[in-house]
């Protein structure tokens, strides 16, 4: 059984409590490990040693930042089964997701390697002659950095990549069911060569230890990625203590299907947009919008298809769904597709249950009394729709709080561009599933889905900030004549 401390420091640090928690294997709630049950003096801890590190080390060369980078990438393909065995095993990912994060993860690493160099600002023209104005780019201190327990490895390294790479310290708070993957990184920040302090972990209940973290004085950024609940109440925070933040929140993402649309291909798309990691992942097409000619051929292929997706053994290629992560997200799938069933919605495939595993499950007949229709569900499910215009199939794919990603298929431009512009989303892909990302992407979300963006370009605006330099010469005449 593996025991986690925290990391504070550059040294694991068992908790001031003493107390641990049970960290659980998904597929069959087995115990995994135990983990530090934080409390607010060790997040206190973590902050300082950040602090301490980022004033020792806040003028070390561009050039060195960028090897931690090159270092770390090339440790984690050397390592990559070690973490896809845990992203297998802890958060219950089928190999293919664990694969795609790994190769994320490895391809951001090495985006992050070009940041260090481009932390830089402008000379400016002044209005006052002999004036030389310049503004400077520079690092905020400690950033905070809290993970959804979905893809723990993409947004671990993310946040902790670009506050490293920028010039920061960071803290983590992981989480709660994805902390061996957390600690995995601790060894490889510190094998790619970061001094001790820069990086660190503390691990613990998000609700009671996470406005320590968040509210700390010394905390200077934030970036947080989990559901808009708990986004919200950071944003409280954030702005009551005038703290930079970039917030990445759940969705209940459109993909759009036109008559004129390659079907299979749209087929294909829209289940791998809702069922790869069985729905857990926040782009997840849960609304897909078909149109009425095509409709039952589109209902009939896409349910024959569902039937078919694979669930079960981790380790086999073409699994495509696996565990749910908790028996409380658990209850809330069987909860979305009962009441969805009792008011009247058609099961067209799925909602059956082997051990913690959802089959592949699509709805029809969903109306907007059903908790499905406006809710994130977080699981495999996914609702059809028929409509009769473009007019009608953006009005609905807008009719939601959340506004993460949309997608249409369709061979018609003046439609595909109508809709790009159109969807209140912070991501549009054409003839494209509503999953992706890349490094160097404005990634995120609009209304509760988000605020502000991540990626190599976006997370300069909260890990670094503006300083305005003015030089004039010390002997002339100050009007400069
Ligand atoms: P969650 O909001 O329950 O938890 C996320 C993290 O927040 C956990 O580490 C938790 O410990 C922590 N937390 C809880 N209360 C806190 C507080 N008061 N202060 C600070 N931290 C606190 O989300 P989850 O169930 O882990 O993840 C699923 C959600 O994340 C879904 O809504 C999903 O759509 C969203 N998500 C969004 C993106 C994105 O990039 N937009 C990516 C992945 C997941």
């Amino acid at each position: 059984m593996k025991n986690i401390d925290h990391w504070i420091g550059g040294a694991r640090v068992a908790p001031g409590s003493g107390a641990y928690f049970d960290d659980l294997n998904p597929v069959d709630d087995s115990l995994y490990a135990m983990v530090a049950a934080g409390t607010s003096d060790d997040v206190n801890s973590a902050v300082e040693a950040g602090v301490a590190a980022f004033r020792m080390h806040r003028n070390l060369p561009a050039a060195v930042r960028e090897g931690w980078m090159f270092k770390a990438a090339e440790i984690m393909e050397r390592d990559v089964a070690k973490f896809q065995e845990v992203l297998i095993d802890e958060v219950g990912s089928p190999v293919a997701k664990a694969g795609f994060e790994t190769r994320f993860a490895i391809g951001f690493l090495r985006a992050a390697a070009g940041v260090p160099r481009r932390v830089r600002g402008e000379t400016i023209p002044s209005d006052t002659p002999g004036r030389f104005s310049m503004s400077l780019r520079q690092a905020v201190g400690v950033v905070a950095g809290i993970t959804p327990f979905n893809v723990p490895l993409i947004k671990g390294i993310k946040q902790s990549a670009m506050a490293l790479a920028t010039g920061n310290a960071f803290v983590l708070l992981p989480s709660e069911a994805a902390p061996r993957l957390a600690d995995l990184l601790a060894d490889l920040w510190r094998e790619a060569g970061v001094p001790d302090g820069l990086f660190n972990i503390v691990y613990g209940n998000g609700a009671e230890i996470g406005d320590a973290l968040t509210g700390h004085a010394n905390v200077a950024a934030i970036t947080f990625t989990g559901s808009s609940r708990v986004g919200k109440h950071i944003a409280g925070i954030a702005a009551r203590n005038l703290k930079k933040y970039t917030l990445e929140l759940g969705g209940k993402s459109p993909l759009i299907v036109c008559a004129d649309a390659d079907l299979e291909k749209a087929v294909g798309a829209a289940l791998f947009s809702i069922f790869m990691f069985q729905g857990q992942v926040c782009m997840g097409a849960s609304r897909i919008y078909v149109e009425r000619s095509i409709f039952d051929d589109f209902a009939k292929a896409f349910a024959a298809a569902a039937s078919k997706a694979k669930m079960g053994d981790l380790r086999e290629p073409t699994t495509m769904l696996g565990p749910i992560i908790s028996e409380r997200q658990r209850d809330r799938v069987r909860s979305h597709v009962d009441d969805a069933r009792a008011k009247g919605a058609e099961v067209l495939a799925g909602a059956e249950w082997t051990g913690n595993c959802c089959s592949a499950t699509v709805l029809r007949g969903v109306t907007a009394d059903m908790t499905v229709y406006y809710e994130e569900t977080f699981g495999p499910v996914t609702s059809l729709y028929p409509f009769d215009t473009l007019e009608e199939a953006i009005e609905l794919a807008n009719d939601t709080e959340y506004g993460l990603s949309a997608s249409i298929f369709t061979r018609d431009l003046d439609k595909a561009l109508r809709f790009a512009h159109e969807a209140e989303s912070g991501m549009v892909h054409i003839n494209a599933p509503t999953l992706h990302d890349e490094p160097h992407v404005p990634f995120g979300g609009t209304k509760a889905s988000g605020f502000g963006r991540e990626g190599t370009e976006a997370d300069l605006e909260i890990m670094t900030e503006w300083k305005w330099v003015t030089i004039q010469s010390a002997t002339a005449n100050p009007s400069g004549h």
